[in-house]
């Protein structure tokens, strides 16, 4: 048997395994990127579902030419520097992975330019095979494009779906994205035509992502929380037990701005709305936890859809108290009791 260090490409390759599952997680991690980079406005445009191409261009801070393959190296962020900045990421990306491993299973294209900067510059790389970087005109911000997705792995190709398919995967995590940040206008092209246009003008509850994702009858049936405590604070908006689901369709939740599943604050809303509602229904939400990101571990799934809390219990306890208090205040039709 012989060991041998495997080349980057190939490193790169097996990595995107775990990032890029299929168009719609290159679409999350480019938006992800965008918004990290203090975008107002993202444009997106998409063939074919994704497969064939997705663009995505941003207004935010751009990257220095002399950096743009650093942004597509592994392992390269400028987002984290330590350990003590890991236990307190505020970003939502870290692991300094999406790029060099969409970059490996694609032809993928990064043009950036720095506020101030006299010009743009542009990195192609095919398959993981990089250019060379050269001037390129291009707005302040930075325009990714990922074409032809895992054409250099057929048996990653195979797995991908009917452009329908791949759409409404990009178009689920499009709603998710959108509906944390009211305040980023977001627009959306699909074989070139309009899909989505998104304002940006930051009052979720009266804009269309939100009637979008959740529909214009949970905006009617919906109670507003604000609730703080313990260093912990819970806003967003629950439905009126009257509305409920036939599956747990209609449930976005958000900590520190990045949408995750959690059981256990899943289980504290079940149970501040066993009482009002019939088993066997789901209620609807969407709801943002912020705390200090020091209370809370981002860094347990590649894919970033899981966390976990140091104060699991504490968590629990404040969703189910704040909820609580929300919906008794309903059925009193009385004003909100601030809690203990
Ligand atoms: P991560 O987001 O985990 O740092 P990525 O591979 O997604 O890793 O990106 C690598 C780096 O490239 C980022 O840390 C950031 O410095 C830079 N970058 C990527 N996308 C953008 C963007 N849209 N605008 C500005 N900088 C970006
Ligand atoms: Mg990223």
């Amino acid at each position: 048997m012989t060991i041998r260090q495997l080349p980057d490409t190939l490193i790169n390759q097996i990595a995107a395994g775990e990032v890029v599952e299929r168009p719609a997680s290159v679409v999350k991690e480019l938006v992800e990127n965008a918004l990290d980079a203090g975008a107002r406005r993202i444009d997106i445009d998409l063939e074919e579902g994704g497969i064939r191409l997705i663009r995505v261009r941003d207004d935010g801070s751009g990257i220095a030419p002399e950096e743009l393959p650093l942004a597509v190296s592994r392992h390269a962020t400028s987002k984290i520097a330590s350990i003590e900045d890991l236990e307190a990421v505020a970003t939502l990306g870290f692991r300094g992975e999406a790029l060099p491993s969409m970059a490996s299973v694609s032809r993928f294209r990064i043009v950036s330019r720095q506020a101030g900067a006299a010009h743009g510059a542009e990195l192609r790389i095919d398959g993981g095979k990089p250019g060379q970087v050269t001037p390129q005109a291009h707005p302040p911000g930075t325009t990714v494009e990922v074409r032809d997705l895992f054409y250099n792995v057929p048996a990653r190709r195979k797995f991908l779906r009917a452009e329908r398919t791949e759409l409404a995967h990009i178009e689920d995590w499009l709603r998710t994205l959108a509906l944390a940040r009211p305040d980023v206008e977001i627009r959306v092209t699909h074989n070139g035509k309009p899909l989505r246009r998104w304002k940006g003008d930051g009052h979720l509850l009266n804009d269309v992502r939100l009637h979008e994702a959740l529909g214009q009858e949970f905006a009617h049936n919906a109670l507003a929380v604000d609730q703080a405590g313990a260093g912990l604070r819970l806003h967003g908006w629950i439905a009126r037990p009257t509305y409920h689901r036939a599956s747990a369709d209609q449930q976005y939740l958000y900590v520190n701005g990045r949408s995750v599943r959690d059981r256990n604050i899943a289980h504290a809303v079940r149970q501040a709305y066993s009482d009002v509602l019939y088993h066997g229904r789901h209620p609807a939400y969407v709801l943002f936890l912020e705390l200090d990101p020091r209370g809370v571990d981002v860094n347990v799934h590649p894919a970033k859809h899981e966390v976990r809390f140091r104060e699991a219990r504490l968590v629990h306890d404040f969703v189910y108290r704040s909820l609580h208090a929300v919906l008794a205040q309903t059925r009193a039709g009385q004003a909100a009791a601030p809690l203990p």
